[in-house]
């Protein structure tokens, strides 16, 4: 059984696709982040190394392996696992730890010529697409040029706009779509016995991705670091010029290390600003961070709608400008400087002080 949810149009073609053994060399998952395309890519390494009638039963030994990260032919490509592969085949390729480079590619276009060990075929799951470095991706595009028998490749991304056109244009795209809100509430009260307020509150945070629910329910630091990215946010719009440099350059400093925690952190921004756009529109009831919104009140009070509205923009721009690679520093020390200020003894509201 197909164990993504919410996603009943991409299976009735890929149901269809294995009934008639007509299998793409190469599938491009697109979709927000923890939307269900990791579950996805090992369903469909599954369904294609199964034994079962109705693939995948998600019982046999081979998709048990697969689950567990044990089948030969079945390969989850990250970051990490590229610097490792980088590492131990070429020491002279400049390893970077936001790209894939070449010689991950390479050592990957040889496996995919070896034959199959233990199922039909061989997978290989790209996590972050976006990652690959031009010189990479130009790589990979030959090996999608001239697919090798047998190995489906499956890039998987949250940022399709970065993937070259070339690579794209070779892909089946498979676009995942996040769940409306009331079937996720729904299928967490119904599939996962959460509690009712519970659920109410998870299904209103995670924008329809069911993915990002069950790894707050799993990890309670998710739902912690939400919480601090959030008193973070609250406390520098009142903070001075200087510590907002601070945090500026704290986040820089993070993003060289690794990208997604810091896009995690624009994300929540942006949603924070969008619930203040929606509460100064009086549209209270669909605001995202409903636990918040006695803050997002009183903030609201103390901003204009042009400043709400030039804030967004900002930060989009910012999340344009570290996507393109501009010094990372600069854009939030920028986006910092362009931060509507609270005074700290501010109003409570727009009238009668
Ligand atoms: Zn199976």
């Amino acid at each position: 059984m197909w164990q993504v949810r919410g996603q009943d149009k991409i299976l009735a073609l890929l149901n269809h696709s294995l009934e008639e053994q007509n299998i793409a060399h190469a599938y491009l998952l697109v979709g927000p982040s923890h939307v269900g395309k990791r579950t996805l890519a090992l369903n469909l390494a599954q369904a294609l190394n199964c034994n079962d009638p109705h693939p995948p039963c998600g019982q046999c030994r081979s998709c048990r392996r697969i689950i567990e990260g044990k089948h030969a032919d079945v390969t989850v490509i990250d970051l990490d696992l590229c610097r490792r592969i980088s590492k131990e085949t070429d020491p002279e390729d400049t390893i970077s730890r936001t790209q894939i480079g070449i010689s991950c590619i390479k050592e990957l276009q040889r496996l995919a010529n070896l034959p199959t060990y233990e199922g039909r075929y061989k997978v290989f799951i790209f996590e972050e697409a976006e990652s690959l470095s031009t010189a990479a991706a130009n790589s990979l595009l030959k090996i999608l040029e001239e697919p090798p028998p047998n190995v489906v490749w499956l890039l998987l991304s949250a940022e399709e706009r970065r993937l070259l056109p070339t690579i794209t244009s070779r892909c089946q795209r498979l676009e995942l779509k996040p769940m409306p809100e009331k079937q996720l509430k729904q299928t967490l009260t119904e599939f996962y016995n959460i509690e009712p307020d519970k659920a109410e509150l998870l299904a209103h945070l995670c924008h329809g991705r069911l993915g990002w629910v069950l790894s707050a329910l799993a990890d309670d630091g998710i739902l912690f670091q939400r919480s601090q990215t959030i008193d973070r946010l609250i406390s520098l719009l009142t903070a001075s010029l200087g510590q907002r440099f601070a945090y500026a350059q704290e986040l820089a400093a993070q993003f060289s290390q690794e990208r997604k925690p810091v896009m995690e952190i624009m994300e929540i921004w942006l949603s924070w600003w969008r619930d203040l756009m929606l509460i100064k529109s009086k549209c209270k009831e669909a605001i995202t961070n409903t636990d918040y919104e006695a803050v997002l009140e009183k903030q609201a009070s103390n901003l204009c709608p042009s400043e709400i509205n030039n804030f967004t923009n900002n930060l989009l721009l910012t999340e344009e400008q570290i996507y393109r690679n501009v010094n990372a520093r600069l854009a939030f020390e920028s986006l910092m400087l362009n931060m509507p200020k609270i005074p700290l003894r501010a109003k409570r509201g727009n009238h009668n002080g």
